[in-house]
């Protein structure tokens, strides 16, 4: 059992949220930190920080770190982090260095996918994909049992789909993305616009939030579900457009389910009801074909963390194949990847084999 504990840090734009994780993806023992945002060093401090308090009182075997931004398909380079000090930031092997122990570097999103496909929303599915709506909407694609990357690290940026062509301006330069109609930010832009309306329910959310500045889609979420019709609504319009978009990735890669996560997931089905409705009236084919499931993550804000510490549990193990238990997790997974060793190297041994007798014998 001891053997089997992994850490897992989300550092997210805000916070690191970092836990100690067994091999059924249960927290047996967390932390959560604000992220320093100045500089990749204190980040690093951080990592350092964390791991040495949980070292003191578990076996630990490996640290997987979910990181808010591009990383590369080698698991190693944040190559960039837009709300962090990340600029081709090394940081896998810089905070191997630092702790000892061995480190596997994903996006943050990629570990929240895999926490659910391997514990949550998602396990017995093959194919699934992750929608996390916050602020923007990132998200995740596992395909066949295995997390896509893309060729360059960065597939699942959903949210910059344009679905509204000349719609509305985006912070990434373009105009109509995804993320500008269906995520936190469509709700946050009404509450400060009631606010500064000054309308009771802006005087509602001005309280809530205790200032205009920290006024966000979760003062909606929260008057929706206490029952205010009028955020309910907003929430409805977000989840329409959150299953036209689902409409488009079903198009494009036909998962048995799609995962809804994030902040604005905690309307439930008020945000999930609509979408699968939108999906339902939009999705090419309908009537004729598998619909998906369209269903609200399972494990909140833990799924970075938990995902990221399965990912280098199980990249551990592959490292240590004398482990017991080891081998049958290292099979399962070869059949499944046809780029691994063992079955590339049995293949044409055989072959050669079978063709050098067949030439003896004839
Ligand atoms: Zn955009």
């Amino acid at each position: 059992m001891a053997d089997k504990l992994s850490i897992g840090i989300d550092i997210g734009g805000t916070k690191i949220a970092a836990g100690v994780v067994d091999e059924d993806g249960h927290v047996v023992a967390r932390v959560r930190r604000e992220t320093p945002t100045s500089s990749a060093t204190d980040v690093l401090d951080a990592i350092a920080a964390v791991t040495e308090e949980f070292v003191r009182d578990h076996h630990i075997r490996s640290i997987g770190i979910g990181a808010a931004g591009f990383v590369d398909a080698s698991q190693s380079t944040v190559v960039f982090s837009p709300h962090l000090a990340w600029r081709h930031e090394p940081l896998r092997d810089a905070a191997a260095r630092r702790t000892g122990l061995p480190v596997l570097v994903d996006n943050d999103a990629n570990c929240a996918g895999w926490a659910e496909y391997r514990f949550g929303a998602a396990q017995n599915q093959s194919d699934l994909v992750l929608i996390t709506l916050g602020t923007g909407i990132g998200g995740a694609i596992v395909l066949d049992g295995q997390p896509y990357r893309g060729q360059f690290g960065i597939a699942g940026e959903f949210g910059h789909m344009q679905v509204v062509p000349g719609g509305l301006d985006c912070e990434c330069g373009n105009s109509g993305c995804w993320e500008q109609y269906a995520s936190g930010r469509v709700l946050m832009r009404r509450a400060i616009a009631e606010a500064d309306a000054g309308s009771a329910l802006g005087q509602q959310f001005l309280e809530m939030a205790g200032h205009r500045d920290r006024i966000g889609g979760w003062q909606v979420t929260e008057a929706a579900n206490a029952g205010n019709e009028e955020c309910r609504e907003w929430i409805a319009e977000v989840g329409d457009w959150l299953g036209v978009g689902i409409a488009n990735l079903a198009a494009a890669l036909d998962p048995g389910i799609f995962v809804i996560g994030g902040g604005v997931s905690d309307a439930g089905e008020l945000l999930i009801a609509p979408a699968r409705a939108a999906f339902a009236r939009t999705l090419t084919g309908r009537g004729y074909r598998n619909e998906a499931r369209i269903t609200r993550a399972h494990l909140g804000a833990d799924a970075g963390m938990i995902g990221a510490a399965d990912m280098a549990r199980l990249a551990a193990k592959r490292r240590r194949p004398g482990q017991p238990g080891a081998r049958a997790r290292v099979r399962k997974a070869t059949r499944t990847t046809p780029s691994m060793r063992p079955v590339a190297r049995t293949v044409p041994k055989t072959t050669t084999r079978a063709a050098s007798r067949r030439r003896r014998t004839s």
